[in-house]
């Protein structure tokens, strides 16, 4: 199997990935609106500022949607898995998305999930949705 590939950080991703890192789910929070942002972003999706403060969340929340991949697609991870919607539990509508490590049985809207990290041999820790 091929490895899965590393991330590519850029100026507004980077202390996302320097979070998890610490096995944080870290995203960017406007400093004038306090609106949580994920993707991270350079701006305010809701008043336009550019302050943003990196926030360490909970990781908790509930599965929003997900949907089974059958077919090789993600490199370095074996098909059949779940890729996860979750609705963070610190706003409505945040919604952060992650592979599942939930058998397929077990997954259901609403169900209460949390975020946790799973290092891969090279070091690099990935988030992936979990029952608490
Ligand atoms: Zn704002």
């Amino acid at each position: 199997m091929t490895a899965r590939p590393v991330p590519v950080t850029t100026v507004e991703t980077k202390p996302f990935w320097d979070g998890t890192r610490q096995h944080d789910l870290c995203l960017p929070q406007c400093v004038q609106c306090g609106y949580l942002h994920y993707p991270p972003q350079p701006r305010c999706r809701r008043c336009s500022a550019q302050d943003m403060t990196w926030t360490t969340l909970s990781g908790r929340g509930r599965l929003w949607s997900w949907t089974i991949v059958h077919l090789p697609s993600l490199p370095g991870v074996e098909p059949p898995f779940a890729i996860c919607e979750v609705e963070l539990e610190e706003q409505d509508g945040l919604m952060f998305v992650a592979l599942a490590d939930v058998a397929e049985h077990d997954l259901a809207t609403g169900l209460q999930v949390e975020v946790r990290f799973a290092e891969d041999e090279n070091g690099t820790a990935y988030p992936q949705v979990h029952r608490p």
